[in-house]
């Protein structure tokens, strides 16, 4: 697997962007706002809305399991760490 800089990918890509790219299945709920299931503890309920993004500030919060932050590496880490089917 190819490493990522994450610096770089952050420059260049904003995290709602990167959501998506990871499978983040989001609606908008606003100008500056996204909210849907959440990708960190995956809910039982597809339409689940308890993981909000906020555009404003390029920060993620999910009100059921807790995690939020700005950083990509580490929602990555989150994400690959639940995810053991990908190499
Ligand atoms: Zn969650």
């Amino acid at each position: 697997m190819p490493s990522i800089r994450f610096a770089e990918v952050r420059a260049l890509v904003s995290l709602a962007k990167f959501l998506g790219l990871v499978g983040f299945n989001a609606r908008k709920a606003s100008h500056w706002q996204m909210r849907g299931p959440c990708p960190i503890h995956h809910p039982a309920s597809p339409r689940s809305r308890s993981f909000s993004v906020n555009l404003k500030r390029n920060v993620y919060h999910c009100f059921t399991c807790g995690v939020s932050g700005n950083q990509l590496a580490s929602i990555s880490t989150a994400l690959y760490s639940t995810n053991k089917t990908t190499p």
